[in-house]
């Protein structure tokens, strides 16, 4: 391995934090063959970014609280063992490592969530809010919403 591509290895390849301690694996590019890693954020922020509609947020927001909870659950049985040995692969795999890094994704997830929901009359959000409204039984909204929704579309179809 070519030393300076090892150096890259214990920092993040998105931001250049240090990966100590970090349960990060390391990526292989399937054509080139190049290695990167990242931290945790640049993970979860990537992670979030495929998100692309509330619905989607909404889902992994419950499976992520949903191993939170069991993980929280896990350190509170499992108390940590203090031998006074400790090693890098050990404390990557930590329970406690796993909670951090899931609790990174849950704020991502989140914030991205708020992120579709603030492009006011995107489709994403027009989407969601029919959805709402047809769940609420409110015929009367969704009607009002499709319509909004065929409006946007035929001005983009106008201008392409
Ligand atoms: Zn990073």
């Amino acid at each position: 391995m070519h030393p300076s591509n090892h150096h890259k290895l214990t920092t993040c390849s998105t931001c250049g934090q240090s990966l100590e301690n970090s349960a990060s694996p390391i990526e292989v590019h399937s054509e080139t063959g190049e290695t990167r890693r990242r931290c945790a954020a640049c993970l979860a922020k990537e992670y979030a970014n495929s998100i692309t509609t509330v619905e989607q947020a909404d889902r992994l927001n419950t499976e992520l609280e949903d191993l939170i909870a069991r993980v929280d659950r896990l350190i509170e049985q499992n108390p940590d063992t203090p031998t006074g040995f400790t090693s890098l692969a050990g404390l990557a795999a930590t329970p406690l490592n796993s909670f951090r890094t899931l609790l990174i994704h849950l704020a991502e997830v989140q914030s991205r969530r708020q992120e579709i929901l603030a492009q006011d009359g995107s489709e994403a959000r027009l989407a969601y809010e029919i959805r709402q409204a047809v769940a609420e039984e409110d015929y009367e909204r969704a009607a009002e919403l499709k319509g909004q929704r065929e409006h946007a579309m035929q001005i983009r179809h106008r201008s392409t």
